[in-house]
């Protein structure tokens, strides 16, 4: 069975190890380490060449012992900061900082288990079908690791990401795609007082786009939103310039391109109708 403090012990060397972003090689070198120990076969690819990281992401292999579907799992190495000077407090049978510094558990808490269950597969003899572990790095910063990602290293071609957050137990088995639109609204600007007529205000095109949009949840897998508007100097100004950030994200990407169609024609719409000019 699984030896739980044993994973506890190691779960907390691995939040030891300080890895925010680009920084992972050193807690890389320990999970290789332990893992080649029990006999699996470790690759790093250069994904770092594209992310600019001290370490590609490692891929592990343990070969089948019987004949079974093959299987990926796949965990990150890499942490949000602050992390350096960790103090680990240990309370009512759980684990946690002392709140000056993150723990760490996103996603050591994948990774730990992860390397108990292999632990616990090799030494036990239970048989199992082809096993590999894609442990990638820098996914903090826009999961670069995973996009740059050397995919000739993966045979298995099923496999459960252990990279989730509460209730614990919960599984996501799909997930929407999501577009997000920098808009760029150009007006012209005049003294709002002396001559209101020769000015184009951006933020009336912004308003009047808005209006025609159809946002918040559009049908069971469809949701759009405009999350930002930054624009305007002064109230004596016919406001030339407005920046607005607004996503789109459904399960179906025909409907998410469906969505961000109608946000872009409500907005060139609305720009042309005010002699505005809009970019998308
Ligand atoms: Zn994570």
């Amino acid at each position: 069975m699984f030896d739980v403090g044993r994973l506890a012990d190691r779960f907390i060397e691995m939040c030891r190890v300080n890895t925010p972003a680009r920084r992972e090689a050193e807690l890389v070198g320990l999970v290789q380490a332990r893992l080649e120990r029990l006999g699996l076969e470790c690759v790093r690819d250069e994904a770092n060449a594209a992310t600019g990281g001290d370490s590609g992401n490692l891929i592990a292999t343990l070969p089948a012992t019987a004949e079974a579907l093959p299987l990926f799992f796949s965990c990150h190495f890499d942490t949000v900061e602050p992390n350096p000077g960790l103090k680990v407090v240990m309370e009512d049978g759980l684990i946690r900082s002392d709140g000056s510094t993150i723990l760490g558990a996103d996603d050591k808490a994948g990774m730990a288990p992860l390397l108990e269950a292999i632990e616990y597969l090799v030494t036990s003899g239970e048989p199992h079908g082809l096993i590999q572990l894609v442990l990638t790095v820098s996914e903090e910063v826009g999961l670069l690791g995973a996009h740059n990602l050397d995919r000739s290293l993966v045979r298995a071609r099923h496999g459960y990401v252990l990279d989730t957050g509460p209730p614990v137990g919960s599984i996501v088995y799909t997930a929407p795609t999501q577009d997000t639109l920098e808009i760029a609204i150009e007006g012209r600007p005049a003294h709002a007082g002396f001559e209101p007529e020769r000015g184009i205000s951006a933020i009336e095109i912004a308003a009047d786009a808005i209006v025609h949009m159809h946002l918040g949840r559009i049908d069971h897998e469809t949701t759009a939103n405009v999350g930002i508007i930054q624009g305007g100097s002064a109230t004596n100004v016919v406001c030339p310039h407005v920046t607005m950030w607004a996503e789109a994200r459904s399960r179906n990407p025909e409907k998410l391109r469906f969505q961000v169609e109608h946000m872009r024609f409500a907005l060139t719409n609305s720009a042309a109708a005010r002699g505005g000019r809009v970019q998308v």
